[in-house]
């Protein structure tokens, strides 16, 4: 097991595979193959900072798997971001187009910078020299990238127009998560924290029980947390705590997420928000409540504090939010993990249906995306939910067996070039 004072998410997502393999009997052939990135790229992006001087930040781009599709991932600003951590996330977008059945394999990106701190018309000149230094290895029909921490449709508009003003025409099928005037989908804004919801509404269902008067703890305010936090809000869950990088804040009687999420538009957190107290992230994760959402870093959920977790069910809105020791304790004592790889599949499946409107230069209205999402949301639950029962096994594992077998299937189908 990955010993969790290193918690290097490479690691975790290869325990994660192997536990997987073992129970799938893979032949040694087969995890060698699933086992390693197909691709890996590292460059150096010079950037012109707004005092004059030149900055070189470090960029990343891993394929994971091919084998069902073209990549398909996020792209990631942090300081923090790491190879091991892109590698980590490119294996778990492999698992989860497999997963909710997308033509797609898996990839991520990220660069090592510290965008709060960056003025606008640097990451700008960031996005632009990022994107150029990895269209050697992305397009289209190759690797479709899309958002994912601090970056958004404005970092995605710059990727396309990028990306098209070296093709010399227009090819808004580069990326998903675009602004709508340039291809950008209807319904993609939301569509993370709408699996999320979809998602627990799906387990309260299969537990016979309604979203309404659930209490709801959410860690990350972002595009996933902010947008889960609200649709779920909708649902009648009362919303006890949100946090952000900032800190977090709680209020028994319920938080308004809606106003919370322009709190954020106007002063950039969630502290400070109108009758609330101050509560801290320890405090959130280990909150009372039915559900908790961890919607922002890799890693929150351990050994550590497994055992004082109080909520009932966890849908992962972020990825890796728990560690492997975590999931056994949870799942020891009861507690009902959705798994990132099926709690925060929306965002990917809107992605998939951007990239379908973009090559066919079709548009789908917000009411047949959020259908949809909900179709292939809905279907790949059950899927999970039955093989868990049928094994019974946690969730997590469940949708581990389905993934990676799909995704060996394709590799044996295709067999190995030349
Ligand atoms: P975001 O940048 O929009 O928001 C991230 C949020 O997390 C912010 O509120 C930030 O302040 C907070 N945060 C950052 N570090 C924190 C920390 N150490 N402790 C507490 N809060 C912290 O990012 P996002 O797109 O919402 O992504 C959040 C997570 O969801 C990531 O794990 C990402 O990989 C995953 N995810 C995102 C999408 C998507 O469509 N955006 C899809 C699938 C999964």
């Amino acid at each position: 097991m990955v010993e969790e004072a290193r918690l290097n998410p490479y690691e975790v997502a290869i325990e994660q595979f192997r536990k997987a393999a073992d129970m799938l009997e893979l032949d040694t052939s087969m995890r060698r193959i699933l086992e390693k990135p197909r691709r890996e790229l590292t460059v150096s992006v010079p950037v012109k900072m707004d005092d004059g001087s030149i900055e070189v930040f470090t960029g990343f781009r891993v394929q994971h798997n091919t084998a069902r599709g073209p990549a398909k991932g996020g792209i990631r600003y942090s300081p923090n971001v790491t190879l091991d951590e892109v590698r980590a996330l490119a294996m778990w977008m492999t698992w989860k187009c497999a997963l909710v059945g997308l033509p797609f394999g898996g990839a991520k990106g990220g660069v090592i910078c510290d965008p709060l701190n960056m003025s606008q018309t640097e990451l700008e000149n960031l996005t632009r020299r990022y994107t150029f230094e990895i269209s050697i290895i992305i397009g289209p029909e190759s690797d479709v990238p899309a958002p994912d921490m601090y970056t958004n449709a404005q970092t995605m508009a710059w990727i396309m127009d990028t990306y098209s003003m070296q093709r010399g025409y227009c090819v808004p099928a580069i990326v998903t998560g675009k602004p709508l005037d340039i291809g950008g989908s209807l319904g993609r804004e939301k569509a993370t924290g709408r699996g999320c919801m979809l998602m627990a509404r799906e387990l309260y269902r299969r537990l016979g029980k309604s979203l309404n008067g659930a209490t709801v703890a959410v860690q990350g305010f972002g595009n996933v947390g902010s947008n889960a936090a609200m649709l779920l809000q909708d649902e009648g869950c009362k919303i006890l705590a949100i946090s952000d990088v900032a800190g977090g804040i709680y209020n028994s009687h319920g938080l308004d997420a809606y106003k919370a999420a322009d709190h954020v538009a106007r002063t950039g957190s969630v502290k400070d928000f109108p009758d609330s107290e101050p509560i801290s992230q320890e405090e959130l994760l280990e909150l009372d409540c039915d559900i908790l959402i961890p919607a922002a870093v890799e890693n929150v959920i351990t050994k550590q504090n497994a055992k004082k977790i109080r909520a009932k069910a966890i849908i992962e809105g972020a990825n890796g939010p728990t560690t492997p020791e975590a999931s056994t304790i949870l799942f020891e004592r009861g507690i009902i993990e959705v798994p990132d790889i099926l709690a925060n599949a929306g965002g990917v499946t809107v992605s998939y249906f951007e990239w379908v409107q973009d090559v066919q230069a079709l548009l789908w209205s917000e009411k047949r995306v959020n259908e949809k999402l909900e179709e292939v949301l809905t279907e790949s639950f059950g899927q999970v939910w039955e093989l868990a029962h049928e094994k019974n096994v946690s969730l997590r594992t469940a949708a581990y067996l389905l993934a990676v077998s799909r995704v060996a299937r394709a590799i044996k189908t295709r067999g190995v070039y030349p």
